[in-house]
């Protein structure tokens, strides 16, 4: 019988694939990759590719370390012949020495699901995709692409939406034909920005697709003089861009979120009332990962915007089909964690969550009331207000960190490091702002 690997091989030969882009991605979920002509498929295969690590960049080495080997994953093959002919996209683990790297975030996610099988627990997971089409004028100033866009209620647009039908179709038409069954593109709520929606499978995948389809969009935006952006928040006064995770947890091809008591509060199971405690618990620290830009607080933090609200959540709050909360339950089948934005890496931000879940289920946690907290019940946590307060969180929550550390030790305090080094990096920058209060003023 064949091998995944012999697969792999087989797979990009039979499609006419003359290049293969070997990627993985960095702790920040920047794509790095090799691209590896046909001819040399076997011994990516056998031997992977190798990188410089530190070259990388936040993946853990240093500059005297030994090379990262990315190891391709055949079951995550993406024939890519949109963005070229003949070219297809295999997703990688590094290894170091042999062995998988543990501050490698698709690693991380493996170990940290391969634990809860072995509690006989599977997740699956959607990720919504919010992006907007931009461009930069001469003078380095954000634009949208499209300076046609402007209905001040863009939500849903359908002339926004006709505007960019070429690309938005050539992407639909591309997951489409990739399996992923794109079931909607729609105008998101600011000017230029746009969602594009794939359907939920198990995590890993889910985790390599969306870094696929980010991968994907730019490309194609690009070519059409365009630039796509995840960035959280591009315009302080428009809506930002969320990643929200549709997160459900099964046995075996059996659902476990729906109840069988038909009475149950939202149709959910004890399961996932613990889960989604667990998430609601540990939201401060979660959102180091689900939000870990200096930018993401200027989307959470948002009050409003010119179309009136920004649906992005400001407490660890849970209710029904109400996109104010941190947490929405569509349905019984799962929970919308609506957290995370277009900067979170997929793989980290599955894996806290799905740390922050399984302790719910251990310790058998009770979300209490759905929205503010009724009398008698503990106050709701507001969000970090900024990146700095996220990483202290992280820094006190044990159950999150110890998520991050899935494969091995050291990468949630290297995680935190780097992000509070971002943090006063952005910090020790003087902005239009301050010029505007304090210029003039003493
Ligand atoms: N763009 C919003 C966010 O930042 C979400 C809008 C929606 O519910 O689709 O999370
Ligand atoms: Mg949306
Ligand atoms: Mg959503």
């Amino acid at each position: 019988t064949a091998t995944p690997e012999v697969d792999l091989a087989t797979r990009a030969r039979a499609d006419g694939v003359r290049f293969i882009l070997a990627m993985f991605v960095d702790l920040t979920g920047k794509p790095c990759a090799k691209l590896v002509p046909i001819e040399a498929v076997d011994e990516l295969v056998t031997d992977g590719v190798g990188f410089a690590g530190y070259a990388v960049g936040a993946i853990g080495q240093q500059p005297s370390d030994p090379d990262l080997i990315a190891m391709p994953d055949a079951a995550s093959y993406t024939p890519l012949p949109w963005v070229k002919e003949g070219l297809a996209l295999v997703h990688c683990d590094p290894h170091v020495e042999g062995v998988p790297w543990h501050y490698a975030p698709r690693v991380i996610l493996k170990s940290l699901l391969e634990r809860a099988v072995s509690r006989r627990l599977e997740l699956f997971a959607g990720a919504e995709i919010e992006y907007f089409l931009v461009n930069r004028g001469p003078d380095g100033a954000l634009a949208l692409a499209d300076p046609r866009d402007v209905a001040p209620r863009p939500c849903y647009d359908a002339r926004g939406l006709t505007r960019m039908y070429d690309h938005l179709t050539e992407v639909s038409t591309a997951m489409n034909a990739l399996g992923w069954s794109n079931y909607a593109n729609d105008h998101e709520d600011a000017n230029g920005q746009f969602e594009q929606n794939f359907a939920y499978a198990d995590a890993l995948t889910t985790a390599d697709r969306v870094i696929t389809a980010r991968y994907l969009i730019s490309v194609l935006a690009e070519r059409r003089g365009m630039t796509a952006t995840y960035m959280p928040k591009p315009f302080a006064d428009r809506t930002g861009s969320g990643l929200h995770l549709h997160l459900s947890l099964w046995h075996d091809g059996t659902p476990l979120f729906p109840a069988a008591d038909a009475a149950a509060p939202f149709g959910l199971s004890d399961v996932a009332r613990r889960f989604l405690a667990g998430v609601l618990e540990h939201a401060p620290a979660l959102q180091a990962v689900l939000a870990p830009t200096v930018n993401s607080y200027k989307r959470t933090g948002a009050t409003s915007t010119r179309s009136g609200a920004s649906w992005a959540p400001r407490k660890a709050t849970y209710g029904g089909n109400d996109r104010t909360h941190y947490v929405r339950i569509p349905d019984h089948h799962r929970v919308e964690l609506r957290g995370g934005d277009g900067s979170a890496n997929p793989y980290l931000a599955m894996t806290v969550a799905l740390a922050a879940g399984l302790d719910g289920i251990e310790r058998a946690l009770d979300p209490g009331t759905p929205g503010a907290a009724a009398a008698g019940e503990p106050a709701r946590p507001d969000l970090p207000p900024t990146l700095l307060h996220a990483v202290e969180a992280l820094g006190a929550d044990p159950v999150v960190a110890a998520g991050l550390d899935a494969a091995g030790p050291g990468v949630s305090e290297y995680f935190a490091a780097l992000k509070r080094e971002e943090f006063f990096e952005w910090h020790a920058t003087v902005s239009p702002w301050e010029h505007d209060h304090y210029l003039t003023t003493f």
